[in-house]
């Protein structure tokens, strides 16, 4: 590892100053949050020096709230304490069994729902979660913030949209009906401890007669990014979720994809794979929508 400077700021203005002192002198920057991807990075490829801003310290990087119209989660949280939120895990169940995946016990006492979508890995687990229940990216900069949809948010492989100067904050994701509920499931090769060769997320809203009224499925590890597949969900939408509307979702699941073959599975084993995971998710998903 190459020479790094170490900065903890304690505000969000604190930070925003360290940032833009970096960008007005030309020097680089770059934000810690649990540093399970970064330290990896920095011990293995990234050897030039440069600051590492902890933005653990922050307390709006650690809020956890959970509105009756909106939840709030702060980017630095570490995934092992979401995961002890029972509210918050029955209401983003496949959001908080994204989370869980990641890595071990100890990765997890770590590893933040934020810095796994701002390292923009294409197998990202919480990424095609957080698409899946339409987070918003709630991002800080010296103009006061702005919002953005995490569908806008991954450009590329290990690319995000943030700008000079901005840091993630959190995410807002609406609240959800008591008839909405969503599901992740990724497929590995091992038990634990690997990537996603294959991952779905979906979250249905199911009405009292058992059509589905709204439907969002996303799709990660089968393209350069994370992505939605609208074609997915209108083939769920209007529905009961019955064999055919299950068969076209997941037909447009493989449909969207444009995987790569690797050690791990070739690209059309993937596409098979992301058919089979898109109709189990949807299934989880109107059961956990229906009370089941
Ligand atoms: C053993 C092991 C197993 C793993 N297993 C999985 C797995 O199963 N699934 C999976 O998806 N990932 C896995 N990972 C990768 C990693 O743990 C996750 O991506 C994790 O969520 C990263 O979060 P972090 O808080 O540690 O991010 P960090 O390492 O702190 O940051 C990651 C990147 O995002 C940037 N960043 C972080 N937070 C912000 C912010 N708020 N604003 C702007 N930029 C930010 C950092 O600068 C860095 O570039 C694994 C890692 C290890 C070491």
């Amino acid at each position: 590892m190459g020479a790094y400077a170490y900065v903890a700021p304690q505000t969000v203005d604190e930070t925003i100053a360290v940032l833009a002192d970096h960008v007005s002198s030309g020097s680089r920057a770059q934000i810690l949050a649990g540093g399970t991807d970064l330290l990896v990075q920095m011990r293995s490829a990234d050897h030039e020096p440069h600051t590492i801003i902890d933005i653990k310290q922050l307390a709006e990087t650690n809020t956890l709230t959970l509105g009756s119209d909106e939840i709030y989660i702060g980017a630095a949280l570490p995934s092992a304490l979401l995961y002890e939120n029972e509210e918050l895990k029955a209401l983003l169940p496949g959001l908080l069994e994204a989370s869980d995946l990641i890595g071990s016990t100890q990765v997890q006492g770590r590893a933040s729902m934020g810095g796994n979508l701002c390292n923009a890995s294409p197998a990202g687990d919480c990424i095609p979660a957080m698409l899946a229940v339409g987070a918003i990216c709630d991002i800080a900069n010296v103009s006061g913030g702005r919002q953005m949809p995490v569908e806008d948010f991954v450009v590329g492989v290990g690319k995000n949209a943030l700008q000079a100067g901005e840091f993630l904050l959190g995410l807002k994701i609406p609240t959800p009906a008591k008839n909405s509920r969503d599901a992740y499931l990724r497929f590995i090769p091992r038990t634990e401890m690997d990537i996603a060769v294959v991952g779905c997320a979906v979250n249905l809203t199911i009405q009292s007669d058992g059509t589905c009224s709204a439907a969002r499925v996303a799709i990660g590890a089968v393209a350069p990014t994370a992505l939605m597949v609208p074609a997915a969900a209108d083939a769920l939408m209007g529905s009961q979720l019955d064999e055919a509307s299950l068969q076209a979702a997941g037909e447009a699941c493989t449909a969207a994809s444009s995987p790569i073959s690797d050690k791990r599975g070739t690209a059309e084993y993937r596409r098979k794979v992301v058919a089979v995971l898109c109709r189990r998710a949807a299934a989880i998903a109107q059961s956990r929508a229906t009370g089941g």
